[in-house]
């Protein structure tokens, strides 16, 4: 297997659709946002039909492409950003598009004189109501994932990890392909909270995780497992290769200069890692116990390594 990163337009595993790291109060902003342009929505439709009703003039309801209406405005900025990963998101632009053509017959139904028929009327009401649908869909998956997140460093909490990981344990089982686990902790960390503080601690953990997000693999998972301890999940990762990933993103991160301190110095943090191949035959926590035998022995040989879990022990 090649590195990780020449992995990406490999064998991928069934496509995921989430960002690795994505901050929660970005998907709140993001709910924000969906809501205000629902409620444009349906002040924009509630006066369109009653133009339609009290036979007004339509022609202000004339749209030309999906910023035409509140939400495909919504649909097009960035505020959208925090659901676009979703495949309902997908979805609802293709219900907008339909929104647009069908605004136009409408109005040129309307110019011309003809009478619009009740099919017309019902197909224009459907699509509207599968709007809200989509909506409501992205909110709520909006919400889940929010309670799945870590608020301080938007990685998975542990909320469904055992779960998750036993899908991953099984799909690797189904494929025949590897799968590996790491346990990742921080060096020296209560020593950088004592000389820089809590809040700085806080910075360097976020800035960590973001950097995770960044040297992994969209399908990657990564949750915190404890205070400064996380827990990545590789699937079609056998050990050899995880080890190589992992490697850079340790020298990534001991080689990142945090500008945090508060006497604009940088700070400069390293992590240990042990990583153990998924058994598939064995209950996760098994695998989870073995990453975790693998990094005691980096931390008591010296810290900022990668260690493995062999069959035959720690390597
Ligand atoms: P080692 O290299 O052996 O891992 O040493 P360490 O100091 O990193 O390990 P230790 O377990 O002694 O201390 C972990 C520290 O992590 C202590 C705790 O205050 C800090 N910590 C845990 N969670 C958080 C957090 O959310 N924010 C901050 N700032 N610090 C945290
Ligand atoms: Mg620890
Ligand atoms: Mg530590």
């Amino acid at each position: 297997m090649g590195s990780n990163k020449e992995d990406k337009s490999a064998a991928e595993p069934e496509k995921v659709f989430r960002p690795l790291v994505l901050m929660p109060q970005s998907v709140l902003d993001g709910i924000s946002e969906i809501e205000r342009a629902t409620s444009q929505q349906t002040q924009w439709f509630k006066a369109w039909h009653e133009r339609v009703i009290c036979n007004h003039d339509l022609r202000a309801f004339n749209v030309h492409g999906v910023e035409d209406i509140p939400l495909g405005a919504w649909f097009k900025s960035d505020a959208a950003k925090a659901f676009s990963n979703n495949p309902v998101f997908l979805t609802l632009g293709d219900k907008l598009e339909e929104i647009v053509i069908q605004v136009q017959a409408f109005l040129r139904g309307t110019n011309d004189g003809s009478p619009h028929s009740v099919d017309e009327y019902t197909h224009f009401m459907n699509t509207l109501m599968d709007l809200n649908t989509y909506v409501q869909q992205l909110q709520s998956d909006a919400w889940r994932g929010l309670t799945r997140m870590d608020p301080l460093t938007g990685v998975r909490n542990r909320h469904d990890m055992m779960v998750e990981l036993d899908v991953e344990r099984e799909r690797a089982r189904r494929s025949a392909m590897p799968c590996s686990v790491a346990m990742v902790d921080l060096d020296y960390f209560k020593a950088l909270n004592d000389t820089h503080g809590h809040m700085v601690g806080d910075q360097v953990l976020r800035r960590v995780s973001a950097m995770f997000g960044e040297q992994l693999r969209p399908y990657d998972m990564v949750y915190r497992y404890g205070g400064e301890e996380f827990l990545l999940c590789l699937p079609h990762t056998d050990v050899k290769t995880a080890v190589a990933v992992l490697n850079r993103l340790r020298i990534k991160i001991s080689d990142q200069p945090l500008p945090f301190a508060k006497n604009g110095t940088d700070i400069f943090v390293t992590a240990s890692f042990g990583v153990a191949e998924m058994d598939t035959a064995e209950h996760v926590v098994k695998s989870i116990e073995r990453a975790d035998m693998a990094l005691y022995d980096v931390k008591q040989s010296g810290r900022n390594a990668v260690g493995t879990w062999m069959s035959g022990g720690v390597a």
